[in-house]
């Protein structure tokens, strides 16, 4: 009990000034969306695997589904929103990371003031959009976003998903450059087809036009981004001690991530790079006591931040590694976009998925970022209501430790804290690091 009340209290410190330029820009982001959205504009919500690109480049306002998640969870609004899930008729322990912006909005205080004049809503709640994109993905999506729709009377689009009948290994030494060795061929050209199909739908709802050019220039500076996110990932795996942890680097990236496609997002990504440089060749370390280098596998716990934090002073372990920055060097860029780049931008949305949910492509991913960064620990937190992020859990476990690598796997949920015991897990992971690692 005393141990639970301690983990609950700590809070989170973030170091870099990266993350906090990041925090202020997308706050002010997401009031000048607001502005947009009252003067008149069609407002666009997008699941995380929808390609945005062709929405940046129409110049269309969009907020991401989990992005958003993440912010209600940070806000604490969670446990409220599935309450009214719950009262609504609806399960409350389902799917809470993609159904949490259909949660809100059942809520009718969401854009009202509080007694003391403050917004109740996060940042005064989410605007109404006049679409929704989501991909098929799995058997809830559709139906989280199509209630999400009805709700806000929004355009409802959803866009196919396919599956690969071949999976070469080491995916992430294709994917930048021989995304036509990746990928069956059949894929592509249907999400080549879809796209296109994605922009008639969007020129007529919107009156917009697309525009390839502005298409490629997108493409590029998300290639410059992400290939800053590259250099930082190998600079911290080859640190030695590690300059800077999880905590900082999934808020900057993540944030930033969903900016992609923007000269801001391709500074801040330089920035970040810079600012880690100068703390790795000054040698200071993230954790002084520096001990072992932990690999944080699934999605951010956003309600418990703190939570990476709580091993650093008494055990020197440190999170050092989390898909959001990985995903950034290995996932995303593309090159020889002027090509064609509608083809490009399919390489890249059509493997997200895959790359992350899909053994082997995913195990063989973790062990080889497990071995870059000289991993000596993984924990690894399977979302407890998320069928799709089931992933092949025992796959992603195995693989690593049949290379030797002690993996500690545990169900909790992202953004709901209603069963989250802090001192429980804490204790978990603490036994974890005094039994299992050398
Ligand atoms: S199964 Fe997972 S990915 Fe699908 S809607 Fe539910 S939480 Fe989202």
């Amino acid at each position: 009990m005393e141990n639970q009340k301690k983990a609950s209290k700590s809070t989170v410190v973030k170091k870099l000034k990266a993350t906090a330029l990041a925090s202020v820009y997308q706050k002010q982001w997401f009031f000048d969306l607001k502005e947009r959205v009252i003067a008149g504009e069609d407002f666009a919500y997008l699941n995380a695997d929808v390609p945005m690109e062709i929405l940046r480049a129409m110049d269309i306002p969009f907020v991401v589904n989990q992005w958003w998640a993440a912010i209600c969870g940070a806000k604490r609004m969670t446990s409220k929103y599935f309450g009214l899930l719950k009262d609504a008729g609806y399960r409350d322990d389902l799917c809470s990371y993609c159904a949490t912006a259909f949660a809100e909005s059942l809520d009718p205080d969401d854009h009202r003031l509080d007694a003391a004049g403050n917004p109740m809503g996060p940042w005064g709640g989410l605007p109404k959009p006049s679409i929704a994109i989501t991909r098929l993905t799995c058997d809830c999506q559709g139906k989280i976003f199509e209630l999400f729709s009805r709700q806000h009377g929004a355009a409802f689009y959803p866009m196919e998903n396919t599956v690969p009948r071949k999976a070469p290994l080491k995916w992430y030494e294709l994917a930048a450059d021989r995304w036509e060795e990746l990928y069956d061929p059949d894929r592509l050209d249907c999400a080549v087809e879809e796209l296109h199909e994605l922009i008639r739908f969007l020129e007529i709802k919107t009156g917009r036009m697309f525009d390839t050019n502005k298409l490629i220039e997108v493409m590029h500076l998300i290639n410059v981004q992400e290939g800053w996110y590259k250099k930082t990932r190998d600079l911290i795996a080859e640190s030695r001690p590690v300059p800077v942890t999880v905590v900082d680097t999934i808020n900057a990236v993540m944030q930033a991530q969903w900016q992609r496609g923007t000269p801001w997002a391709a500074e801040h990504a330089q920035g970040l790079y810079e600012e880690i440089k100068a703390l790795a060749d000054a040698k200071t370390a993230a954790v002084p006591n520096e001990k072992y280098r932990l690999m944080w596998i699934g999605r951010g716990i956003w309600h418990d931040f703190g939570f990476y934090q709580r091993f650093e002073e008494k055990y020197g372990a440190v999170f050092m590694w989390s898909m959001y920055l990985a995903m950034g060097a290995d996932a995303y860029i593309r090159n020889h976009v002027e090509e064609d780049p509608i083809r490009a931008l399919a390489a890249r949305y059509i493997g997200m998925e895959d790359f992350l949910h899909m053994p082997p492509w995913n195990s063989q991913w973790y062990l080889q970022q497990a071995r870059q960064n000289h991993i000596d620990g993984v924990v690894y937190m399977v979302p407890e209501n998320c069928m799709q992020s089931v992933e092949g859990s025992y796959f992603i476990k195995k693989t690593l430790e049949d290379a030797g690598i002690p993996v500690l796997l545990f169900k909790a949920d992202p953004v709901d804290p209603r069963k989250w015991n802090a001192g429980t897990m804490t204790a978990l992971v603490e036994d974890f690091i005094e039994t299992r690692l050398k």
